[in-house]
């Protein structure tokens, strides 16, 4: 609270010393916020997904699960650069990255397919991010 000048670091309500408690950290910023901008959320920290492997929720402010909810289906993350040794020791994500890298091998050949029909090249554009073999959503690490 003294870094941030006893004030909310979303709308910079001051507060008193006595009073700051009554603030909540939020795990996202780094930085406490007041009750207005922090409405006692959690979430599941990219970051820490990243670092750690660990999907626990953390508390954050309003703000922040706003950026987190409009980051979960962005594939901004390349695990094998961003943190190579949790790929090898997890074990579903090295076997979800070897299917990626399979299914990205037949990608070119089901797209230019004139046998199929629209059916599968419907659900090819549907899920065309498993045919990404290197750049994962956070959704869809807590989904496997
Ligand atoms: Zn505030």
């Amino acid at each position: 609270m003294r870094s941030q000048s006893f004030r909310c670091a979303g709308c910079s309500l001051p507060v008193e010393v006595k009073y700051m408690k009554t603030f909540r950290f939020c795990a996202y910023f780094g930085k406490y916020f007041c009750t207005s901008c922090h409405a006692g959320s959690r979430a599941v920290l990219p970051a820490r997904v990243v670092h750690k492997w660990d999907f626990g929720e953390q508390p954050v402010s309003d703000f922040g699960a706003s950026v987190i909810a409009s980051l979960a289906d962005e594939p901004l993350f390349c695990m094998d650069d961003l943190n190579p040794a949790v790929v090898k020791r997890v074990s579903r994500l090295r076997q979800a990255l070897q299917w990626r890298r399979d299914a990205a091998v037949i990608f070119p050949f089901i797209v230019t397919c004139k046998e199929e029909g629209e059916g599968i090249k419907r659900w090819v554009q549907q899920n065309r991010q498993i045919f990404r073999p290197l750049e994962y959503q956070i959704r869809s690490f807590s989904a496997s």
